[in-house]
């Protein structure tokens, strides 16, 4: 007799820059998820769904939790990092392999009240010379957490994952079915995750030049059987922003177009055509109502 379905939701949550959205890349062996080195990449909760002979796991990647509810966004970050907390299967926690810090708690002490199984992936140990290094930390992680169990990993070398992997697959209920079609692996539409992976390119290309208010509209999205023809107007804050973004004789808003263009070509499998346009638009982190008309609405879709 064939073994019974398994499926679940499993949050992946932590403070910014721990690895989350890398360890998701990892686990889905592709990319549905942006990261980058600097703090608030993420922004929504991503959903990764990764179906394996019987089981079905379906990640949510969160925005790092933060401190300070000073912006309108770092309010809806914070918000929609706390709804994976709840209804979950399983929720993975992400730490670093040697810090541990004020925002690192204020996770934890949400966590204590959270009535599913809780995993801590001790990230980054790749960046460790000896595995022995991290002996002090896990002990003061299972005595912070007791209940937890803990899997050292690299996310971004993919060390230890398959561990993590099958503990996560014991955690999973019994279920009649799947949640999602096997072969779905996303809940995003080619538009937003199209938006998404232009917005990485920024992160990444403009340095710590450009501050992380920026956004991005899909104003186009065409599909023919041998095009995907893609707008994507960026969205900045100040006419200072514009020029950095466009850069010298418009170099790096160049390079941000062919980053994204490969990664959308990898995406949709397909040739893309994609213009990228900048915008000033003053003001819109700060303001609810701004934030909505740009599609930030509470489950961010
Ligand atoms: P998030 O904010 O928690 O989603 O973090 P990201 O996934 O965006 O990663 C933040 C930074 O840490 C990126 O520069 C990653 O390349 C890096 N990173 C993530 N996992 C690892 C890891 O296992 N080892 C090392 N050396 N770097 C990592
Ligand atoms: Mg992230």
């Amino acid at each position: 007799m064939s073994s019974p379905i398994r499926a679940g939701y499993i949050s992946i949550v932590g403070r910014p820059n721990v690895g989350k959205s890398t360890l998701l890349n990892e686990l889905m062996q592709q990319k549905v998820s942006i990261t980058s080195k600097k703090r608030q990449t993420t922004r929504h909760n991503i959903i990764g769904i990764k179906t394996e002979g019987n089981t079905q796991l379906v990640f949510v990647d969160t925005p790092g939790m933060h401190k300070g509810q000073d912006s309108a966004i770092n309010r809806y970050m914070n918000r929609t990092a706390s709804s994976a907390l709840q209804d979950v299967d399983a929720i993975v926690f992400v730490v670093d392999k040697d810090v541990w810090n004020a925002e690192d708690e204020a996770v934890l002490e949400r966590l204590k009240n959270v009535n599913c199984p809780v995993i801590i992936a001790v990230n980054k140990i790749d960046q460790l010379r000896s595995v022995n290094d991290l002996l002090p930390h896990v002990g003061r992680l299972s005595s912070l957490l007791p209940q937890a169990e803990l899997v050292p990993v690299s996310a971004l070398r993919g060390n230890n994952l398959d561990s993590l992997e099958s503990l996560l697959i014991e955690k999973m209920p019994e279920s009649p079915e799947f949640i999602y079609p096997e072969d779905q692996i996303t809940d995003r539409s080619l538009r937003f995750m199209a938006a998404e992976i232009v917005r990485e390119k920024i992160v990444r290309l403009s340095g710590d030049e450009l501050p992380y208010q920026t956004t991005v509209e899909i104003e186009e999205y065409k599909e023919t059987s041998k095009l995907v023809t893609i707008s994507a107007l960026v969205l900045v804050e100040r006419e200072g922003q514009k020029r950095i973004l466009i850069g010298e004789k418009g170099d790096r808003i160049k390079q941000i177009g062919c980053d994204a263009r490969m990664d959308l070509e990898k995406l949709t499998d397909s040739k893309v055509m994609l213009n990228v346009w900048v915008k000033v638009k003053s003001g819109w982190s700060d303001d609810e109502r701004a934030l909505r008309s740009l599609g930030f609405d509470d489950d961010g879709k």
